[in-house]
């Protein structure tokens, strides 16, 4: 059982070192992090701080050298890659910058994959993802390809994949890193609206105009966190007033 009570993340002591052809660079240099549930952490701060390279740690996508990391209250010391992709069906949900989406697959098979996967049923797979094409507002392009849709939409669909199973927490790597301006406000507004519902979201992002779309904001700066804000926009949440309107249209 999970500790519902705990954080949904719990990061300690983290250190990441690359080995590249210029030489080894200590990406991410001692980072304590947690998350409650329900929070929207944005991360934020220059190109090369290391934003990406936590996220990746935080979803084992890369190991640490050293530190730990705690989802839900238990240790993810034990891990290796095939637990960790268990895990980022059920519990870690992720979308990237460029969508990631199978391109060979159609939009209802790449929202219905992961869902198969952990052992859904396919009746049940394809009624979630019906369910969450419609509240993304992309229903009737189920039979489509990835690459017949735009970038938005496809960010979209990328969304469905990483919430199919319902994940508690959802990771964002500069999700609308790639997309024009409506794209981006598109999906910021999505964001924004499954977190009112309660999904703790967890994004990077280089743009301060888009971390202040959340109600945390963690600076990050040569692999370290260099302030961590609480945004005062809980209060306005709850009267109905969106987080979306600091985004300034
Ligand atoms: P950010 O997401 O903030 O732009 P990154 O985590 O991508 O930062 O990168 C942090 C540092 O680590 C940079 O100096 C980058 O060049 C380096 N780096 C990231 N990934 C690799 C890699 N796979 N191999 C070598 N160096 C890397």
């Amino acid at each position: 059982m999970s500790d519902t009570a705990g954080p949904v993340l719990q990061a300690e002591g983290l250190v990441k070192t690359h080995y590249g052809e210029s030489g080894p660079t200590q990406a991410v240099r001692g980072v304590d992090l947690h998350v409650k549930r329900g929070e929207f952490v944005a991360v934020t701060g220059p190109s090369g701080a290391g934003k990406s390279t936590l996220l990746h740690l935080l979803s084992g996508l890369q190991q640490p050298d050293s530190g730990s990391i705690h989802l839900d209250g238990q240790s993810t010391r034990t891990w290796r890659e095939h637990r960790w992709a268990v895990e980022r069906r059920k519990r870690i949900g992720i979308v990237f910058q460029f969508f990631n989406l199978v391109s060979n697959l159609s939009v209802a098979d790449n929202v219905e994959l992961p869902a198969l996967l952990a052992g859904v049923s396919p009746r049940q797979a394809r009624a979630g993802r019906e369910e969450l094409l419609a509240e993304l507002g992309i229903s009737g392009k189920d039979r489509n390809l990835p690459s017949e849709l735009s970038g938005g939409e496809q960010q979209r669909v990328a969304l469905a994949r990483a919430l199919i199973n319902h994940p508690p927490l959802l990771l964002a790597d500069e999700p609308a890193g790639s997309l024009d301006s409506k794209g981006t406000h598109e999906v910021m507004r999505l964001l924004s609206r499954f977190h009112q519902r309660g999904q703790t979201i967890v994004l990077v992002t280089h743009n301060a105009r888009l971390a202040s779309a959340a109600d945390r904001v963690i600076s990050f700066f040569d692999g370290r966190i260099a302030d961590d804000a609480q945004l005062d926009t809980a209060p306005s949440r709850k009267k109905g007033t969106s987080a979306v309107l600091k985004l300034g249209d």
